[in-house]
């Protein structure tokens, strides 16, 4: 049995290869980069544990519990500190709490709107006659700034939907479908008309099912996470640090070309990013290869700071905060993480998780972004602390971006892919950005592997 091989040694690529493994079938995965895990990446900076990409996943969706559970981690899951949850919205240079009870842009609790500071009398009161919508037709796709201002008006899309969500994907809502992106509220929409009475009745049904952390990660970062998926993999099939070329069809099946070797395949996972998968596939499948290339990737670049307790105890709080689009110079999100977190920050220690979105600063100098960031925390929180270590981490076209129309695309490329038994793809470019998704889609492609194996 020729080996299947795996392009990509991110936690889609490894989710698969663990997959494929656990049922002893051989495989190869391909990592171009010395060290695995894509864009998750954990280290230990002053006692800190620093993610310089993700830090966790959202504990609702059970795929990447299951997964640290089956490796025996789940001794070391922590949930976030969900009694410090305070978010902060940059509004007119002050930083204004989000009101309690919303989820997303959707209040679920009258007093804390009427009393926030961050959104003005006719947004309260368009919130309040949200309550009366009757239910829709199934609405035709829309940008998620379209669908929120619709409900709540354009306010809500740019202080509470805008960065929120340039939080998670680094995009923007004019240009983010509502299908892809938000198909929970799409749905509440259709059944009740108003998403606030939606997103209760939900609520109701939900509320046992509710009763943990928001959000969960590991202790030691999730770095372990891909140290125990690597161990797995290994020990039943090879992981070659190469980088993947191109594929033509062969006979049988498919032939992989990593560092001018051939390899030989019946099957191959493309679990690197749909623009990378594009390149691969181009001599292939002119027409998938268009159609991978036509998912739009942003950039994004974390600067992780490191600062002495005593000299930032009189700073706001709470998780964090997050700059709008419509206040934003360089900043797009802030994380306190060491109240997000336990077992993050030592005692006599904090430390500031910065996001930054714009693709020009990717090609600036590691100290010409920490002293943007640096000017900008002095800006909104007048912290002029110096800090006692600094991480800047650039992720160059990895966000990939559910745009109008991504569930066409992908549709499209599904049919394309199925005129080539043996090709599949897994990856935050179709069916979900996070950590849990992206082990769902891998798990899955090594499962349709299995299937056809018998
Ligand atoms: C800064 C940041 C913060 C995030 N925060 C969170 C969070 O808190 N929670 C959450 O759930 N999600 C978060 N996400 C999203 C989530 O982490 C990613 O969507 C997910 O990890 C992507 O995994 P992946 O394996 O699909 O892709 P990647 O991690 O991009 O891995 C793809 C791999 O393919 C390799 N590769 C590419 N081309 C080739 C080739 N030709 N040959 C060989 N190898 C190749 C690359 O080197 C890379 O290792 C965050 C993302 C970023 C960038």
């Amino acid at each position: 049995m020729r080996p299947a091989v795996i392009i990509g040694g991110g936690i889609s690529g490894l989710s698969a290869a663990y997959e494929l493994a656990r049922a002893g079938v051989p495989m190869v995965l391909i990592e171009r980069n010395s060290r695995l895990g894509g864009v998750i990446q954990t280290e230990r900076i002053h006692g800190c544990v620093v993610e310089t990409g993700p830090d966790s996943f959202l504990a609702q969706k059970p795929w990447a519990l299951e997964l640290i559970r089956e490796l025996g981690l789940g001794d070391e899951v922590i949930g976030s500190n969900d009694h410090l949850r305070v978010t902060y919205v940059l509004k007119r240079g002050r930083l204004a709490p989000l009101p309690d009870g919303l989820m997303m842009m959707v209040p679920t609790r009258i007093w804390p709107v009427v009393t926030s500071p961050l959104l003005s009398w006719r947004t309260k009161a368009r919130m309040a006659m949200e309550w009366f919508r009757r239910p829709a037709r199934a609405g035709s796709e829309r940008s998620v700034a379209e669908f929120v201002a619709e409900h709540y008006g354009r306010e809500a899309v740019d202080y509470l939907a805008e960065p929120l969500l340039a939080g998670v994907y680094g995009g923007d809502p004019s240009e983010l479908s509502v299908a892809s992106v938000l198909p929970r509220f799409l749905e509440l929409e259709r059944r009740y008309g108003s998403l606030t009475r939606g997103v209760l009745a939900a609520r109701r049904r939900l509320k046992d099912e509710r009763a943990g952390p928001l959000f969960q990660t590991l202790r030691d970062g999730l770095g372990r996470l891909v140290e125990a998926l690597a161990a797995r993999a290994q020990a039943h099939g090879e992981i070659v640090k190469a980088e993947a070329e191109t594929i033509e069809k062969s006979e049988t099946g498919f032939r992989v070309r990593a560092n001018g070797q051939w390899l030989e395949t019946a099957h191959v996972v493309l679990a690197c990013p749909a623009w990378e998968a594009a390149r691969l596939v181009r001599s292939l499948d002119g027409e998938l290869a268009a159609l991978l290339d036509s998912i739009p990737y942003t950039s994004s670049i974390t600067v992780s700071l490191g600062y002495r307790q005593a000299d930032v105890e009189r700073l706001p709080g709470g998780f964090g905060f997050l700059i709008p689009k419509c206040e934003r110079r360089w900043l797009v999100a802030c994380t306190w993480v060491g109240t997000k977190f336990p077992y993050r920050v030592p005692d006599g220690m904090a430390s500031i998780r910065c996001f930054l979105g714009d693709e020009d600063l990717l090609g600036a100098s590691d100290a010409e972004i920490q002293a943007l960031v640096e000017e900008e925390l002095e800006r909104i929180l007048g912290l002029r602390a110096q800090p006692l270590f600094a991480r800047v981490a650039r992720w160059p076209r990895s966000m990939a971006q559910y745009t109008v129309g991504h569930r066409e695309r992908l549709e499209a490329i599904r049919a394309r892919l199925a005129r080539w038994p043996g090709l599949l793809v897994a990856g935050n470019a179709y069916e979900g950005i996070g950590v849990p998704d992206c082990v769902r889609m891998g798990r899955q492609a090594a499962r349709a592997i299995l299937a056809e194996r018998g």
